[in-house]
C-alpha cells in the first residue's frame, strides 16, 4: 500500500468545553476522491477546519505526505498544498472576481492551474472577472471559491457543502467540472448533503455521527442500509 497523502489519527476537536470530534481516524490516498457524509452537526466542517489549520490540533494527529502538520498555522498548511473551499464561499466581498482568484495563488505554489485555466473551466467567471464578487449569483460565487482554491495548485482540495443552496443547473456544472479538477493526481474530500451525488464521484466514503466515524468503506461496497444506519444511528 502506498503511504496515504493525508493520515488522520485519533483526532479530537473542541469548541471550549464542547467536544465536536472524538478520535477520528481517516486516510486519503493520492488521486482519490473521498466523500464525507453525516447529518447536521456531525462534525464535517470541524474536520475540514482541523485539517486546514483553522482549529487547534496536536501535531501528530494529522500527517500530510509523511509530515506532522496538526499544529501548523492555516497559511503554512495552504503552502504545503491543502486547500479548502469553505461552506458559504467566504469570498472577499469588496474584491472583484479576478482579485479573489489571484489571492488564491498567493501561496506561490506552481502547477497546472492558472487564471486562464480557471476561466476555461468556468467561462462565466471570465465574463464577470471585473465585477465585485457580491454581485454574483450563489452558484457563480461557488465557482470563484473553487477557482480560488485551485489557484493555490493544491495536492488536496476539500469541498465543504459543495452544492448547498445552489440551483440544479449549477450543481450539474460543478459536478461536471470535478473530473477535470481531480484528473491530474489531485486528491479531494467532498462534504455533500446529497449522498447519492457524493457517492457517485468518490471511491471511498466516511460517515460521521456526533463527532465519530460511524462508517468507512469503498463506495461500491457499502449498502444503502449501512449508510442509513451510520447516518441516522438506527
Ligand atoms: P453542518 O452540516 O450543520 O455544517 P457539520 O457536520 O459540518 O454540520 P460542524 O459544523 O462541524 O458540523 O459542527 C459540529 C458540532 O460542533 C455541532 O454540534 C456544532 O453545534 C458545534 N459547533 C460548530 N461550530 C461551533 C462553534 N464555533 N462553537 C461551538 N460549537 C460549535
Amino acid at each position: 500500500m502506498p503511504e496515504p497523502v493525508l493520515d488522520i489519527r485519533k483526532l479530537d476537536a473542541h469548541y471550549g468545553d464542547f467536544q465536536a470530534l472524538y478520535g477520528v481516524d481517516m486516510t486519503v490516498e493520492a488521486g482519490e476522491v473521498v466523500a464525507i457524509i453525516g447529518a447536521n452537526g456531525a462534525g464535517k466542517t470541524t474536520l475540514m477546519r482541523s485539517i486546514s489549520g483553522l482549529m487547534r490540533n496536536r501535531a501528530e494527529q494529522i500527517t500530510y505526505r509523511g509530515r506532522p502538520i496538526g499544529a501548523l498555522r492555516a497559511d503554512q498548511i495552504a503552502g504545503l498544498g491543502i486547500a479548502l473551499v469553505p461552506e458559504g464561499r467566504q469570498l472577499f466581498q469588496s474584491l472583484s472576481v479576478e482579485e479573489n482568484l489571484i489571492i488564491g495563488g498567493r501561496t506561490g505554489r506552481k502547477g497546472a492551474w492558472s487564471l486562464q485555466r480557471i476561466y476555461d473551466l468556468f467561462p462565466v467567471l471570465q465574463e464577470r472577472r471585473n465585477v465585485p464578487s457580491t454581485s454574483l449569483s450563489g452558484g457563480q460565487q461557488q465557482m470563484v471559491a473553487i477557482g480560488r482554491a485551485l489557484m493555490a495548485n493544491p495536492d488536496l482540495v476539500m469541498f465543504d457543502e459543495i452544492s448547498l443552496g445552489l440551483a440544479p443547473v449549477i450543481i450539474r456544472q460543478i459536478y461536471e467540472s470535478l473530473p477535470t479538477i481531480v484528473g491530474e493526481g489531485m486528491s479531494a474530500m467532498i462534504v455533500e448533503q446529497d449522498i447519492t451525488k457524493a457517492l457517485s464521484v468518490s471511491s471511498r466514503v466516511y460517515c460521521l455521527q456526533e463527532g465519530r466515524v460511524s462508517l468507512e468503506g469503498r463506495t461500491d461496497n457499502v449498502s444503502r442500509e449501512q449508510i442509513s444506519a451510520a447516518y441516522f444511528g438506527t
